[in-house]
């Protein structure tokens, strides 16, 4: 068995929010082709995504909120039997399908399964190949392409239920993710870092708080200024934390070619970054590291950094 794992589902390829949309199933297929092309798919261990359960991602949302999706996929496979429409809209840019709420599941699922096989040693460390991404959603509130926080429901999964006492969670998705942010400031056992561009969506700042480093980029940065602030902000204090365990927000939508972002990444970058958190994860986290991934919308640049990312990660 691979020291890698691979984790995905069909399901995740079924959720859809309309054509043309960014968030699209092909961004899965485009990872798949690279892998195959590249050949690096033998050297990772494929498995499948479970559903999450309810009160596993009851560690980082509401109740309600958890309802209130799950109602809502219900309605609308009940009224599409009807004729209804084919989507719930949450927000202009992010809704439902009748089968959304299965990948949603299987999202959150799929990143708290490979925090299993990691901790257990099963796996030294694990990518999680799913869609809806995560990391805008918040404790109480879907947007931006997510519904919940795949990361953040492991993060705390992995404190809450393995009793891990630090972890931590590096976001490098051009966009901030406030959702991970929501749900784990001021949570002393969780480290959050991260960079993103600024002023952009979703158009907040950071919160102060201390297991907060999360550090604003000015559009057109590139690979060698994040280099630096990765270098001087986000490895002192990942030091300093001694995660037992480190979870990626992966989002690879700060490629230069990426048109939803405008920072300048290359997948030397994307490369660069994994061996930086590699070499934190081998230094006090017995290597282990789950990656999820969230943003990244050109769909070759996304294979070519995927594929970056994983060559790090399985040492290929
Ligand atoms: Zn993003």
């Amino acid at each position: 068995m691979s020291k890698t794992g691979y984790f995905t589902h069909r399901d995740c390829r079924k959720h859809e929010m309309g054509p043309g949309h960014p968030e699209c199933p092909e961004r899965l297929d485009a990872i798949e082709d690279r892998l195959l092309v590249s050949g690096l798919d033998h050297a990772l261990t494929r498995l499948e995504a479970p559903l999450a359960s309810l009160d596993e991602v009851e560690l980082a949302h509401s109740r309600m909120h958890v309802s209130a999706l799950r109602g809502l996929s219900a309605t609308l496979i009940e009224e599409l039997d009807a004729g209804g429409p084919r989507y719930a809209m949450i927000d202009p840019d992010t809704a439902m399908n009748a089968y959304s709420w299965n990948a949603i599941l299987r999202g959150a699922g799929a990143a708290m399964a490979a925090t299993d096989a990691v901790i257990a040693g099963e796996l030294e460390n694990a990518f999680c190949a799913v869609r809806p991404p995560g990391h805008h959603a918040c404790r109480d509130k879907a947007m931006g392409f997510c519904f919940l926080n795949n990361v953040a429901t492991a993060a705390k999964y992995a404190v809450e239920r393995h009793g891990l006492k630090r972890v931590a969670i590096v976001d490098f998705d051009v966009h901030h993710g406030n959702g991970t942010e929501d749900i784990v400031a001021g949570d002393e056992r969780i480290l959050m870092v991260s960079f993103y561009q600024h002023p952009f969506y979703p158009h907040g700042g950071s919160r102060d708080a201390d297991n907060l480093v999360n550090v604003p980029v000015p559009a057109y940065t590139k690979g060698l200024a994040v280099r630096e602030l990765i270098e001087t902000l986000w490895l002192p204090r990942l030091e300093q934390h001694q995660p037992e365990m480190i979870f990626i927000s992966a989002g690879f939508d700060a490629h230069r070619e990426d048109d939803l972002g405008q920072l300048g990444l290359v997948e030397a970058d994307y490369a660069w970054i994994t061996e930086r958190v590699k070499d934190v994860a081998r230094r006090y986290s017995k290597g282990r590291i789950v990656s999820c991934l969230e943003g990244g919308y050109n769909l070759s640049a996304l294979g070519r950094s995927v594929e970056a990312h994983l060559r790090v990660l399985a040492d290929v």
